[in-house]
């Protein structure tokens, strides 16, 4: 039995339908879809696509051309977004309702370990009995106890909002808080960011995040990291929001503010007391083979992490599938392997890392070697007139191996795919600096600091 028909659920559902099991689907939601398709990846992709053309015609002049009396109009591109997404949720609904497994629309409460109550929405329950199952419920938004804070938008609104605010202040710096700031600021409102952190994306490399934040900088948003959010103020004119940032309390007003300060694990109502599962923090306690603490339950997704991106939520479900059918089987289990863990924020420039970071790599105790390059200085971003940035390797010192890699910068989302190959085959940086690539492109960047790595462990 599978609770949730996300991402995470659906990949849990088919395979386990694919490895002969009998499996049930229950989704809760209102709509059928789960985050990435409703409210999260494909319709903040959509409006972001819309907001980067509309800066590329803002920059006609650079490139010779000329583009007057452009504009947009904000309602037409969430009349687009509705249109994709609506497409993407029917064609999931379809893959739901294919007949390779039962589906069942309601939410679904623990009783006792084997056994589920499911509200079926105003028709009554059903009452279905499990002998393995995957928890796959995916999360809510977050909101911390500072004064206001309900006041706020989240990203849902923004992903329907049919008018731009000419101010806005966006809380947090991780990537929804990011690509919402690229949007706004895109389609002119003045954006500030208040991140509590010392660098946006916490976690990341500090080089890379401050990459960013200059590139953002240079747009003309304010990022302040570091701060301390107190309250928010709403009146008739706005928002205040008051923090603490340096030498004391500051106060900055916008039209709009927007609580992306990320989100915390659905489990409301799940009853998984009565299911003998415990949690870790908010977070569904999983071990690396999707485990939680009853033998025969696994988890998958945002509502147990530790990375809330779609391809971990889609590789735990499959794992947690497998490992449900080799725990039936008396066969045994897989583990999970985030060596190749991938990272993107769709912002401009973009951001994406794949692998270790710097410090995790020190931190896991590697000899570590790092080489970076800036865009600035290679020919295809000049021409493509997109300067900001750099891409940077991690690798072994004893070896060379590649270790993990990162990039700020045109493409970063797509060129980040050549090192998560690169690693996927263990090569080396003097491997990875030998393949041949087309010029002028992007992806040839990376042979600069593969070199550069290679002549570092040559010397040695
Ligand atoms: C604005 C935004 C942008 C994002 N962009 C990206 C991106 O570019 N790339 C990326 O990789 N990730 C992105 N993410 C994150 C990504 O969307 C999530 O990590 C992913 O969708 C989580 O999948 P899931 O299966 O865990 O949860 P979900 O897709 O949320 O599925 C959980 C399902 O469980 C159902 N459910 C909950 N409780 C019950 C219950 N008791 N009974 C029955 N059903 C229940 C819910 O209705 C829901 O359909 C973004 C997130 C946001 C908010």
């Amino acid at each position: 039995m599978v609770i949730g028909g996300g991402s995470g659920g659906y990949a849990a559902a088919r395979t386990a339908a694919s490895l002969g099991l009998s499996t049930v689907v229950i989704e809760g939601g209102e709509e059928v879809g789960g985050l990435c398709i409703l409210r999260g990846c494909m319709p903040s992709k959509t409006l972001i696509e819309s907001a980067n053309r509309y800066r590329t015609l803002r920059q006609a002049w650079e490139f010779g051309l000329s583009a007057q009396k452009i504009g947009f109009d904000a309602g037409e591109i969430i009349a687009r977004k509705r249109r994709l997404i609506a497409e993407f949720a029917d064609y999931r609904k379809r893959q739901l309702e294919s007949g390779r497994f039962d589906f069942i629309r309601g939410r679904a409460e623990f009783l006792e370990p084997h056994l589920i109550r499911v509200d079926l929405q105003g028709e009554g329950e059903q009452i279905v009995s499990l002998r393995s199952g995957c928890i796959a419920t995916g999360s809510v938004i977050n909101r911390p106890s500072i004064p206001g804070i309900e006041s706020c938008l989240i990203s849902d609104d923004l992903l329907e909002m049919t008018t731009i605010p000419a101010s806005a202040v966006v809380l947090g710096g991780g990537p929804v808080a990011l690509e919402m700031a690229h949007y706004l600021e895109s389609l002119g409102s003045k954006v500030t960011i208040l991140q509590r952190n010392t660098q946006l994306l916490t976690g990341g490399d500090r080089d890379v995040a401050d990459a960013l934040a200059e590139a953002f900088r240079k747009r003309g948003m304010e990022v302040l990291c570091g701060t301390r959010l107190l309250r928010i103020e709403k009146s008739d004119d706005g928002f205040s929001v008051f923090f603490e940032h340096g030498n004391g309390e500051q106060k900055v007003k916008a039209d709009l503010v927007l609580n992306a300060l990320g989100r915390r694990p659905d489990l409301a109502g799940l009853g998984l007391e009565n299911a003998g599962v415990a949690l870790e923090g908010p977070a569904i306690c999983t071990d690396l083979e999707q485990r939680t603490t009853a033998r025969h339950l696994f988890a998958a997704g945002d509502c147990c992490g530790p990375y809330e991106v779609v391809h971990i939520a889609i590789t735990q479900g499959e794992t947690a599938a497998k490992n449900a059918s080799a725990l039936l089987k008396g066969e045994a289990p897989l583990a999970m392997d985030y060596r190749l863990k991938l990272f993107a924020a769709f912002t401009e420039p973009q951001m994406a890392s794949c692998g270790m970071t710097e410090q995790e790599a020190r931190e896991n105790g590697f000899q570590v070697i790092a080489a970076s390059y800036p865009f600035a200085d290679h020919g295809k971003s000049i021409v493509k007139g997109e300067t900001d940035g750099f891409v940077k390797l991690i690798a072994d010192a004893s070896d060379g191996r590649i270790l993990g890699g990162a990039v700020v910068g045109p493409e970063a989302s797509e060129i980040i795919h050549e090192i998560v190959v690169a690693m996927a085959f263990n090569a080396t940086a003097a491997q990875l600096a030998l393949v041949p690539h087309y010029h002028p492109t992007l992806s040839e960047i990376w042979t600069y600091p593969a070199e550069e790595l290679d002549e570092k462990v040559t010397k040695k």
